[in-house]
């Protein structure tokens, strides 16, 4: 295939209802995006192949199979394209498991279009966060009121300097590298604990509170590190979301 850095960025849909298909499809033109629909998995695989994605939307309940299956056959051939999964599946376990799985975010249906518009820019500007962040690990991060200064492994609220311990160092670093990102408690035993310390999911529950109660103007409504229900916790940047 030939390279075409003139080409537009394309979006698979993979998405076995035609009127959302469609839906999504005239939505995200608007964006920039060119966007291909797949109807099942192997439409899917083969709009895969075919070319360069920046994100695949991924419906999970397909008629030859469930969406999971192709988000983890990517992660496991070490296919980092964004996934933003689309479940009607009222069960959160689908939500936890997808992202354990490596997708990116989720959205339950019925959603609005306005929503999954966001989301999409969302998605693909900490992709740019993070790109950045990984060309220079050593760049200072600045969110908010809030400094991270990985050389010095030093954090600031505004002009106060906070003491974290080197785990709720590592913690914030791991959340606020990727903001925007959703992690779950297992995730997150796994990058920040090295998942080897049999620790447990309360342990996380703790360092975030003693984190939120350190960086956080008021740790009952917090405006950086956010609870998701039933999931885990993401890191809110304003920078990524308005
Ligand atoms: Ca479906």
């Amino acid at each position: 295939m030939q390279p075409d850095t003139n080409a537009q960025p394309s979006i698979l849909v993979v998405e076995d209802e035609p009127d959302l298909g469609r839906l999504l499809q005239l939505n995200l033109a608007p964006l920039g995006f060119k966007t291909d629909v797949a109807p099942d998995l192997a439409a899917a695989r083969r709009g895969l192949r075919a070319q360069e994605r920046v994100l695949v939307i991924l419906d999970l309940t397909l008629p030859d199979g469930d969406g999971l299956d192709l988000c983890r056959e990517l992660r496991q051939r070490q296919d980092y394209t964004p996934i933003l999964i689309l479940t009607a599946r009222a069960d959160e376990t689908d939500r936890v498991v997808g992202l354990e799985l490596g997708a990116d975010d989720y959205l339950v249906k019925p959603f609005a279009i306005r929503e999954l518009t966001a989301r999409v820019k969302a998605i693909l500007r900490r992709v740019d966060l993070a790109r950045s962040f990984q060309a220079d690990p050593q760049q200072r991060l600045l969110i908010g009121d809030l400094v991270i200064d990985p050389t010095s492994r030093g954090v600031a609220v505004g002009e106060q300097r906070v003491d974290l311990t080197a785990t709720e160092f590592d913690l914030l670093l791991q959340l606020a590298s990727n903001p925007g990102r959703v992690y779950t408690r297992a995730q997150l035993l796994d990058l920040v604990w090295g998942g080897s310390h049999g620790s447990q999911e309360h342990t996380v529950n703790a360092h975030v509170n003693r984190l939120r109660a350190k960086i956080e103007p008021d740790p009952g409504e917090p405006r950086y590190v956010h609870t998701v229900w039933g999931v885990g916790y993401r890191f809110r940047d304003p920078r990524v979301e308005a």
